[in-house]
């Protein structure tokens, strides 16, 4: 993969949509990419590793984090709280190499406000009967919880028009090649530049 300028990219979309599935394909096939390991008062699900999937903290930690201002960003989300760890971003991005999170809405709403030059990347589903499916078809969550996230999923989708990029997942290869293209593409200040530089260029 060509070189990609240091940019913060953001994925987000609602539970169930193939967050995780789209970014560990672009893992799979570019393990360079660096993707931030996020904090959270959740329980770790059968097979999740600390460190790895997350970093599985108590309230306590948490709380102590946000008072230290430890997070980029964090949000509570059906019922547990989640946060991006602030130092590793910043020396990703100091280093002068990508950083990629894959958060909910709320945080990144705060990402936008906190780092304006970040790229915000939707991931939304072909139909909602592929987002009930795929979040039923996990099977990670009592239908309780399914139902809970279903809820906040609906109004997730209507903010898709906030984001800088709609990414349709409808097949997991096409989209995370999508994804790699954007992470490698040059903010648009530089691709406006260079593109004024190819038109005045002559002939
Ligand atoms: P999220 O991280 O957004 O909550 P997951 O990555 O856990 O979602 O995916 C939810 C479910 O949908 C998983 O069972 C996954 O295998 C499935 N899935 C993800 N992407 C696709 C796709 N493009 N087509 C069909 N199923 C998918
Ligand atoms: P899950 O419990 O399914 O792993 O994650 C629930 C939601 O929290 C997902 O939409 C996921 O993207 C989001 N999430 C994961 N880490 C973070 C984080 O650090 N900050 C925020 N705001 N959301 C996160």
């Amino acid at each position: 993969m060509a070189r990609p300028s240091a940019r913060l990219t953001v994925l987000s979309g609602p539970s169930g949509v193939g967050k995780g599935t789209v970014v560990a394909e672009v893992r799979r096939r570019h393990p360079e990419v660096w993707v931030s390991v996020s904090v959270t008062t959740r329980q770790p699900r059968p097979g999740e590793v600390d460190g790895e999937h997350y970093h599985f903290v108590d309230a306590e930690y948490f709380d102590w984090l946000v008072a230290n201002d430890g997070l980029l960003e964090w949000a509570e989300y059906a019922g547990n709280r989640y946060g991006t760890p602030k130092a590793p971003v910043d020396e990703q991005l100091t280093a002068g190499a990508p950083a990629l999170l894959e958060i909910e809405l709320q945080g990144a709403r705060q990402v936008r406000v906190r780092a304006p030059d970040a790229q915000l990347v939707f991931l939304a589903p072909p139909s909602w009967a592929a987002l009930v499916s795929r979040l039923a078809g996990r099977g990670t969550e009592l239908p309780e919880v399914q139902s809970r996230r279903l809820a906040l999923a609906q109004a997730e989708l209507d903010a898709a028009g906030e984001f800088d990029v709609v990414v349709v997942n409808d097949d997991v290869a096409r989209a995370a090649d999508e994804l790699v293209g954007l992470l490698t593409a040059p903010p648009p200040s530089r691709r406006s530049a260079r593109n004024a530089a190819e038109r005045s260029a002559p002939e």
